[in-house]
């Protein structure tokens, strides 16, 4: 993102920036790069009166990275899937990926006007991968990392900022309260927002073995969780 000279300092862009980026400054709005996300919001706002707002064409890796992550209207390249976690996690589990006796998890980090950086990302991938869990492919995060068995991000992005970033993988039952309570130790840690989502089919009777997992590890499950009514044909068999 940059501010082209004919700005006239007007402000209007300012209250749409979620990460407090932009100040205007002698009348001339100053983006502070390090905070701006290359969400487009600014932009896509349609507020400016003199066009002064524009995406650059072509952005160099690290902010192309935050780009990808940041902004909702475009699908991660990397991935082609939109927005930051997968169907599956995050909507409508319809390929069968989360199977019996194993619990799906999502790390959610960052938040408009807080934001996360991937240093932060890293220490919770890294914590999860000690008990040897799977990240998912088609995550985002997971097509930056070096190393899927340590959790390791490439260190070109550690300091790069993206508005949230999901960790996203499988966990067999027998570590989830493990784990659970590992990412509890971590979050301590962060200076960022945090959320978490876990997932997991229901049981011949109605009831999840998540439930048990959560309690285990002392965490309160909030009642706005989503629920899966079983949109599409699912392709899981047992
Ligand atoms: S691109 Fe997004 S983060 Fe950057 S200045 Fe515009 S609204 Fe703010
Ligand atoms: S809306 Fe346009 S003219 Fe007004 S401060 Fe922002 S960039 Fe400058």
């Amino acid at each position: 993102m940059r501010i082209l000279d004919s700005c006239i300092g007007c402000k209007m862009c300012v209250p749409y920036c979620p990460m407090n980026a932009i100040e205007v400054v002698d009348k001339k709005a100053v983006i502070d790069l390090d905070e701006c996300v290359e969400c487009g919001t600014c932009l896509k706002a349609g507020v400016c009166p003199t066009g002064s707002l524009e995406m650059e064409e072509t952005l160099p890796p690290a902010r192309q990275l935050r780009k990808n992550f940041s902004d909702p209207w475009v699908s991660h390249p990397t991935t082609n899937v939109p927005g930051r976690g997968t169907e599956e996690m995050k909507t409508n589990e319809v390929t069968g990926r989360f199977k019996r006796g194993f619990c799906g998890i999502a790390a959610e980090l960052g938040r408009p006007g807080v934001g996360t950086r991937f240093y932060d990302v890293e220490k919770v991938a890294k914590a999860c991968a000690e008990f040897g869990v799977e990240f998912e492919p088609l995550n985002p995060v997971t097509s930056i990392m070096t190393d899927t068995a340590t959790g390791a991000i490439d260190p070109q992005y550690h300091n790069e900022k993206a508005l949230s970033a999901i960790v996203e993988f499988i966990c067999p039952n027998e570590k989830v309260t493990a784990v659970l309570k590992r990412i509890k130790e971590v979050a301590a840690t962060l200076d960022t927002v945090f959320s978490l989502d876990i997932c997991c089919r229901a049981d011949e009777d109605g009831t999840f073995a998540m439930d048990a997992y959560v309690k285990e590890a002392g965490i309160k499950a909030s009642i706005n969780g989503k629920t899966n009514i079983g949109l599409g044909r699912p392709r899981a068999n047992d």
